[in-house]
């Protein structure tokens, strides 16, 4: 059960039963997967049915919920430096996170296998640029919600692909994770880059500089800010502080593991 949004001929957004976002970008000749999905459903026969083009896999970077449907290729990539999560976001932590998903939502995942066993099939992102055809894409390393997280900027279209690590709710408290400032000096960066929108996982519109402006005013300066205690209720079970930092359509906040 995946939902598709059809952002133009050349842009989907595919999400899986648990909100796990995935990017699909169409070129001349070949087409891009940006992340996998949770792997409850199958995102590669999902893909099928809107392109038979060669397909490029990537992930933005290790988290379960961006890499586990990376069962259904025969090869996918991701940044060398978020391999060491593969150690701990292991079928038995993907199971458990689903079996209390199903909690919440009535569905039909009892059972479900991962078989993503030592994840064989995912390789070390050894490569910075991509070739579709008539769209080219730049890799650009966005550390700090992860080590390894990447972003993908697409010319053509003016578009960056940025899995979590341009999320307007900052989260810097699961595995892998950097420090406030490496996410200031991240988004910085993201502001510097020529486009007009981006694609984060766990949004489904499409994002602008304005949200980036708000997140950079949401790191700065965070010895001053009032936190919260907070926790993230379900595996991994992250523990942390949350400050809210402006509301609007698009919420910035910011989740970090120790008090400021
Ligand atoms: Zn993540």
């Amino acid at each position: 059960m995946i939902k598709t949004t059809k952002i133009s001929g050349k842009i989907y957004i595919l999400e899986d039963r648990f909100e796990s976002g995935t990017s699909l970008i169409i070129g001349s000749e070949k087409a891009l997967l940006f992340d996998t999905g949770c792997g409850v459903d199958d995102i590669h026969a999902e893909v099928r049915k809107i392109t038979d083009l060669p397909l490029l896999v990537i992930c933005s970077h290790g988290h379960f919920d961006h890499i586990g449907g990376s069962r259904f290729f025969p090869k996918v990539y991701l940044s060398q430096k978020d391999r060491n999560i593969l150690d701990t976001y292991n079928e038995e932590l993907l199971n458990k996170w689903v079996s209390e998903m199903e909690d919440n939502i009535q569905d039909d995942t009892q059972g479900i296998v991962f078989g993503c066993g030592d994840w064989k099939q995912i390789a070390e992102l050894d490569f910075d640029r991509i070739d579709l055809g008539d769209i080219h894409g730049e890799i650009i390393d966005l550390p700090g919600h992860s080590h390894g997280s990447i972003g993908i900027l697409l010319p053509e279209l003016k578009l960056l692909l940025s899995g979590d690590a341009l999320s307007p709710i900052i989260s810097l408290i699961f595995k892998n994770h950097g420090t406030v400032e490496e996410e200031l000096q991240t988004v910085k960066k993201a502001l510097e880059l020529d486009f007009d929108y981006y694609i984060s996982s766990h949004n489904g519109n499409l994002l602008t500089k304005d949200v980036l402006k708000r997140m950079a005013e949401c790191l700065e300066d965070t010895e001053n800010k009032k936190f919260y205690k907070y926790s993230y209720p379900k595996p991994p079970y992250g523990e942390g502080y949350f400050h809210v930092h402006s509301l609007g359509d698009e919420p910035v906040g910011l989740i970090v593991e120790k008090h400021m």
